[in-house]
């Protein structure tokens, strides 16, 4: 058994086996990249754009449950949350750092595949990493994953513009979905083959579907949605010191959400407002400007309005998720 590679734990690899493995999969060479992984920092060549960093923390039992989460979907996950940041901000996703704490009784083969789930992400934006961090934790596992992207124009959230249109580039709800279905069924999935529509929802938890814009030169401003489409759009309003009307009908449901919401007895429309996860891009831009998108709604002066089916105007409040609530 010790001998088998597959059945390794990680206190007979060590930190510097575990290093060594890792070095050997993530060795891209770049123009950008001068050093990798390998020496006290990663070097970088500088360029005339701008630099965009971010970075995402992934806690066992806060972020994820190993009981419903393969590591190759965890490892997919702690990239694709950056990217969306990345894109979010109108820049190219380049240069990804990984730091973990992994408890002692991990098998290698688990971060084998957590890597195997970031490098795939990686080769899809063409992103490579070139370092991180690795230590023991006494506790659970831990990830914190940090990005690095550039860029030459900036979508910041401070932009929009009253009578600017809203829009969102992917549906939205079907992560929210998808977790209340994976607590239900209490396992992983392992592969995603035959999707019914539930596994459809599951995925998009798991493994979010990361769509960056084919173009952002008519943008005034730009989020991605990962507390709530509500808290998002108000953080939006806030920073841009703007107010937001937005219609019930126009946010866009995927069929599958609307299928299983039946089944479930749920509002699919509450869980696009406020389920969060999605990774969808929130954006605006002035009415009679080109933009490919899903219109949602205005920036107005001030208030935060939804506009229901019937035509009638309620404020919103900015509820979804939030940390130490
Ligand atoms: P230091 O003691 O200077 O922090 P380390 O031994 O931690 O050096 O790291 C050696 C090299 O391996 C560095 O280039 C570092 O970025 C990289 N590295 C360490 N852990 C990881 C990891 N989990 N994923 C990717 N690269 C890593
Ligand atoms: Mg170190």
């Amino acid at each position: 058994m010790i001998n088998d590679p597959e059945s390794m734990r990680l206190f007979q690899t060590g930190e510097f086996g575990l290093i060594r493995n890792i070095r050997g999969r993530c060795q891209d060479k770049t123009d950008s990249i001068i050093t990798g992984i390998g020496d006290d920092t990663a070097v970088l060549r500088g360029s005339s754009k701008k630099i965009l960093v971010t970075s995402d923390m992934l806690v066992e039992g806060v972020h994820f449950d190993l009981s419903f989460t393969t590591f190759f979907q965890l490892g997919y996950k702690s990239l694709a949350v950056s990217v969306s940041d990345i894109l979010a901000m109108g820049g190219k996703p380049e240069h990804f750092l990984i730091s973990i704490a992994i408890p002692a009784n991990c098998l290698t083969n688990q971060i084998d595949e957590l890597y195997s789930g970031i490098l795939q992400l990686a080769k899809e934006f063409g992103i490579s990493v070139i370092g991180g961090d690795t230590s023991a934790s006494r506790d659970g596992l831990i990830i914190n994953g940090t990005l690095i992207g550039y860029g030459r124009k900036i979508v910041t959230r401070a932009g929009a513009r009253p009578g600017d249109l809203i829009y969102v580039n992917n549906t939205l709800g079907d992560s929210a979905m998808g977790l209340k279905l994976l607590m239900k069924r209490r396992k992983r999935v392992h592969k995603f083959t035959n999707l019914t529509p539930s596994l459809k929802l599951i995925k998009k938890h798991l493994m979010p579907e990361i769509i960056p814009l084919k173009s952002i030169s008519n943008l005034t401003s730009m989020i991605d949605i990962s507390d709530g489409l509500l808290i998002d759009l108000n953080h939006i309003c806030d920073e841009s010191n703007v107010g937001a009307v937005i219609y019930r009908e126009k946010i866009p449901l995927s069929s599958e959400l609307i299928d299983i919401s039946r089944k479930e007895k749920t509002d699919p429309v509450q869980l696009a407002l406020k389920g969060g996860e999605d990774y969808a891009l929130l954006f605006t831009a002035p009415a009679n400007s080109k933009v490919k998108g899903i219109k949602i709604g205005e920036i107005t002066e001030k208030g935060r309005f939804i506009i229901d089916e019937e035509g009638k105007k309620k404020k919103f409040k900015p509820e979804g998720y939030e940390h130490f609530k």
